[in-house]
């Protein structure tokens, strides 16, 4: 075309677009799933623009947000438009081939080894997977702030754009006209078609339509070249009050052909999961709806879900999406769950920055937290692993050996967040310590909590004991432990770097004082000789102490804490413990 302005790919999404349309991968399917994602999330896009301005969404057929899906079987041409936000020329030139997007590469790479190029979504590059089944692409698009364009590649490594002149107006939203390849023939048939929407649209909001043919019965007059009998007939017919006779006798004069006409058939439902009573909803339709919402569709199914209607204050119901792009209903550390909130409280004429500062998101904030940490509660509760009641154990683990060992799989993947959690968030913090993992000097390299630490706590005991250090090993070998275990003691490991900081902003648990067994103040039982020891060791400590010169040491003292070892540095209460000056050296190096 004249008009048109010619543009390279982006290295990365060439060589990716080749891979795509080399690939002797089976599931092409999943092209499709791709392409009604990103209707959806255009409209989801659109839709939610019109919360604070109604006029955005324009009128007629413009403002009706839904997704069309036609055939051409002699063009061979598949189509697929929404009428959704739409792309800018400048939006087509960046989206869909010269700016990279980070997965990119990552995703290219994972392809070379694995050649599952079913998590195409995940990597932000699904568009691309219409190179599985067409050779040549056109996306028609129009903004309303742009005039309406067709962006077209061959996969050839250059893609076109130019104004167009040619096509009926969209209105707004973008068609993608797939040019099927001769082997993809079978997207052209509108039971595939039927079958595939079905699949890949459970959780779609917004109609999908097929352009479907239907078979209808339709009277024809019986001999159409008979002109005289027709009008006769036709006399007769509006003639009511005819006489019986008459029309006994009468043959019939029309007969009945089948005709193929087409029509916008709705191919899904568009009840929302979220809307029906969690008792009505299956375990596997959560499973699908977590795939659809994660962008996962891997064979990973999702460790817990929680589906609640908040009532009260503020009522999270039907009606409005509010778009994942609020980074404000869940705190970072919490950021590895997938959601979805739906709330009418909300007001709807406001900025989205007047709507971040909302109070009723605020309380979804803090409930939404509460939830989570109670669900997370839950896996432990109910897996059998974690229960110290022996009996418990056996009857929880005859009957429900899925939830085994489910605690620690979240605990290895989510632990470190749990950790942040507890430092960001103090409200929560009791709430979190509970969730708390760790080995300890008792634990035989299984993971406790604090619950248990405290429940096998002895008598007397008043603080909880913890040390930290690289690893595991090395920290069975402190001389700081020697004396804590021969009276039976046990002291919690900390191993992680991130444990330093954590313990920083974790003081007590349920009433008990953390102590760091490698730092002053460490009380182990009373002992009757220390005052004794202390008044006779009196100038040996005052001797050590002036030969070691304050420079170095704050003081020395007769301590307890040892059994074999004579003497051990001991940090201040309030100064690094040796650990914490490891990592704060590793990070400034
Ligand atoms: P992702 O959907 O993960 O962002 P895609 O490769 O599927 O990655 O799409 C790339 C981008 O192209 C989208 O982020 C979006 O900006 C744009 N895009 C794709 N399809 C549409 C569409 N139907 N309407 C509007 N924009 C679209
Ligand atoms: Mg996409």
């Amino acid at each position: 075309r004249s008009n048109a302005q010619k543009f390279e790919f982006q290295a990365e999404v060439s060589r990716l677009m080749d891979i795509l349309i080399n690939s002797l991968y089976s599931n092409k399917d999943i092209f499709l799933r791709e392409l009604i994602s990103n209707a959806s999330d255009a409209l989801d896009k659109i839709r939610f623009l019109s919360l604070t301005d109604k006029e955005i969404l324009g009128e007629g057929d413009t403002a009706k947000l839904d997704i069309q899906i036609k055939l051409d079987k002699e063009k061979k041409i598949l189509s697929i438009r929404d009428r959704g936000i739409g792309m800018t020329k400048e939006d087509l030139i960046k989206n869909l081939g010269t700016i990279a997007k980070s997965g990119t590469s990552a995703f290219v790479e994972k392809v070379q080894t694995s050649g599952d190029l079913n998590l195409i979504g995940q990597f932000g590059v699904g568009f691309y997977s219409v190179y599985l089944v067409a050779d040549y692409v056109e996306v028609i698009s129009k903004h309303n702030d742009d005039k309406q364009h067709v962006w077209e590649s061959k996969a050839d490594g250059a893609f076109a754009i130019s104004e167009d002149t040619w096509n009926e107006p969209l209105g707004r939203g973008t068609e993608i006209r797939l040019h099927l390849r001769d082997e993809a023939g079978e997207y052209l048939e509108e039971s595939k078609l039927k079958e595939l929407v079905k699949k890949y649209s459970e959780f779609i909001n917004f109609p999908i339509y097929l352009w479907a043919s239907k078979e209808v019965d339709v009277e024809v007059p019986a001999d159409e070249d008979d002109e005289s009998s027709e009008s006769s007939y036709e006399e007769e017919s509006k003639d009511d009050d005819a006489e019986k006779s008459e029309d006994e006798e009468e043959k019939p004069k029309t007969k009945t052909v089948k005709e193929t006409t087409y029509e916008w058939e709705l191919l899904n439902d568009v009840k929302a999961i979220w809307l029906r009573n969690p008792k009505d909803v299956s375990d596997e339709e959560y499973t699908k709806f977590y795939h659809s919402l994660a962008k996962d569709f891997g064979d990973e199914k999702p460790l817990s879900w929680s589906h609640f209607n908040a009532e009260g204050d503020v009522e999270f119901k039907a009606r409005v999406f509010i778009s994942d792009e609020f980074d404000e209903l869940l705190p970072k550390y919490l950021s590895f769950l997938k959601g979805l909130v739906d709330s009418d409280t909300l007001p709807l004429n406001v900025s989205r920055e007047m709507l971040q500062q909302h109070s009723s998101l605020r309380t979804i904030k803090k409930k939404l937290i509460r939830k989570a940490l109670d669900m997370i509660r839950k896996i432990a509760d109910e897996d059998p692993d974690e229960s110290t009641d022996k009996d418990k154990k056996d009857e929880v683990s005859s009957d429900n050996d899925e939830k085994k060992g489910q605690y620690a799989k979240f605990w290895n993947e989510f632990g470190k967040s749990i950790k942040l959690g507890i430092i960001e968030d103090a409200t929560n913090r009791n709430r979190l310590a509970k969730l708390l993992r760790f080995e300890t000097s008792k634990s035989e390299g299984k993971l406790t909590s604090l619950d248990q630490y405290i429940s096998r706590m002895k008598s007397g005991q008043k603080d909880i004991f913890y040390i930290t250090g690289t690893n595991k090993e090395q920290l069975e070998k402190s001389p700081f432990l020697e004396r804590l275990r021969k009276k039976n003691f046990e002291v919690i490991y900390f191993t992680d770097p991130v444990d330093e900081y954590l313990m920083q902003y974790l003081m007590d648990y349920e009433d008990k004082k953390f102590q760091n067994v490698s730092k002053e103040g460490l009380k182990i039982g009373k002992d009757a000789k220390a005052k004794e020891l202390k008044e006779s060791f009196k100038d040996l400590t005052k001797w050590w102490k002036s030969a070691l010169s304050s420079e170095n040491v704050d003081d020395v003292k007769i301590s307890n804490r040892l059994d074999n070892t004579p003497c051990v540095v001991v940090t201040s209460k309030f100064g690094w413990s040796a650990n914490m000056e490891r990592i704060m050296q590793s990070q400034t190096l």
